[in-house]
């Protein structure tokens, strides 16, 4: 007897994207890592930025308990470096928490010092899983931490990840780029310079590589228009040259995206080379279907989560990714994305308000202070004893 397996799905309809388990998945990570992600401990906040923004893009954030909510905002504050004064500027959320002990000895805690200092991922993930989960970012001294983002520029105009060395690229480019952005604070970081590093990183076909004289890539050409756009000198690129950019971006699709001609196509790159499209408002030059037919190849039906291949293991990082490129075609059930700051729309209308509320706050305090120096003025004139602006200033 022979048995004949019947597909009983309809070519008509288009598979289903499966929110529910995503979100489950998603959330699973906010508790526990599996062992064979392990390596990964150092760079958890990423991992919670994946999976937080994700929950996010499903509608699903009510999953986060009110009780979790407070244990990922005061955990990724935890991570927080605020040097002082004599220190160096080295400002910004930590990888991991190793070198933050559980102790009460002061001595200990004082020697530890010298080993903390920010990441710009760490510092970007961070502060995006803050704003997502609908924290004011009132803990943060936003002043401090672009202090540590200037710090890491170099000469040539791109920014190293940490202050103790690292590579210094496109990706840290892009860090800086929605560190400031996000805090509305450029203090210090020399925005000219990074439009030149990022110009000399443009190559002969029009992407963009990681630094000078590298191939061009994807994810590279995404941080590039990113921190363009977030540094606002998008138009600062010709005519000619957005052209041409635009036609390296949509040669990059086969059914889903590569991330450089001839190599394989990848669930991420629906998300990079997309919204690369999209900040160039470009991306109905791709084909809908076949983009989403190559995403949901990867999904798996049963635990939820996407892979960067069919028939691979799913991840945070191409969950997330998948997640978003089905955001930009428009996917029913999921919510839109900011495209250079990679996190909800939701989120970034918070973030805007937080804007208004701190440029506010700081017209309030200019325009106390001016009122204040109108009135030690006149009353020094009149001879009468006065507070100090200073002092004042200093108590704010
Ligand atoms: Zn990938």
């Amino acid at each position: 007897m022979s048995y004949h397996i019947v597909d009983m799905t309809d070519p008509a309809e288009p598979e289903p994207v499966v929110l529910a388990k995503h979100a489950k998945n998603l959330l699973r990570f906010l508790h526990l890592l599996p062992a064979r992600m392990s390596s990964h401990d150092d760079t958890r906040s990423t991992i919670v930025f994946f999976a937080v923004c994700g929950l996010d893009v499903l509608n699903s954030l009510h999953l986060i308990s009110p009780e979790l909510r407070k244990d990922i905002i005061d955990w990724t504050y935890g991570g927080l470096v605020t040097p002082r004064d004599h220190e160096r500027q080295c400002g910004g959320f930590m990888g991991c928490r190793a070198m933050v002990p559980k102790t009460e000895d002061a001595e200990v805690l004082e020697s530890m010092r010298a080993y903390q200092w920010g990441h710009l991922a760490i510092t970007y993930t961070s502060i995006a899983v803050l704003v997502t989960l609908g924290d004011d970012l009132s803990r943060l001294n936003r002043q401090s931490i672009v202090r540590g983002v200037a710090a890491v520029q170099h000469e040539d105009g791109s920014f190293s990840a940490s202050i103790d060395g690292s590579e210094n690229d496109m990706r840290f480019v892009y860090c800086a780029a929605t560190i400031c952005h996000m805090l509305d604070c450029w203090e210090g970081v020399n925005k000219d310079a990074m439009f030149e590093f990022i110009m000399r990183s443009l190559r002969y076909d029009y992407g963009f590589s990681q630094g000078l004289e590298g191939e061009a890539h994807g994810g590279t050409t995404f941080c590039a228009l990113a921190a363009l756009e977030l540094s606002e000198q998008l138009h600062r690129l010709d005519e000619v040259t957005v052209e041409r950019i635009k036609r390296w971006l949509v040669f990059r699709q086969m059914d889903g995206f590569q991330g450089r001609p001839n190599k394989p196509v990848d669930t991420c790159y629906s998300f990079w080379i997309g919204a690369a499209l999209c900040i160039l408002n470009s991306f109905e030059l791709t084909d809908y279907a076949q983009n989403r037919e190559y995403i949901m190849s990867t999904q798996n039906n049963l635990i939820g989560g996407f892979a960067k291949w069919p028939k691979s293991t799913p991840d945070p990082f191409h969950t997330y990714l998948g997640l978003c490129g089905l955001a930009f075609i428009g996917e029913p059930g999921l919510n839109a994305v900011m495209p250079s700051l990679n996190i909800s729309m939701a989120a970034y209308k918070h973030l805007n308000q937080l804007h208004e509320r701190w440029q506010a706050n700081n017209n309030g305090l200019t325009h106390e202070l001016t009122q204040l120096k109108l009135t030690v003025g006149s009353s020094a004139e009149a001879g009468t004893k006065t507070t100090s602006s200073s002092s004042l200033i200093s108590a704010q």
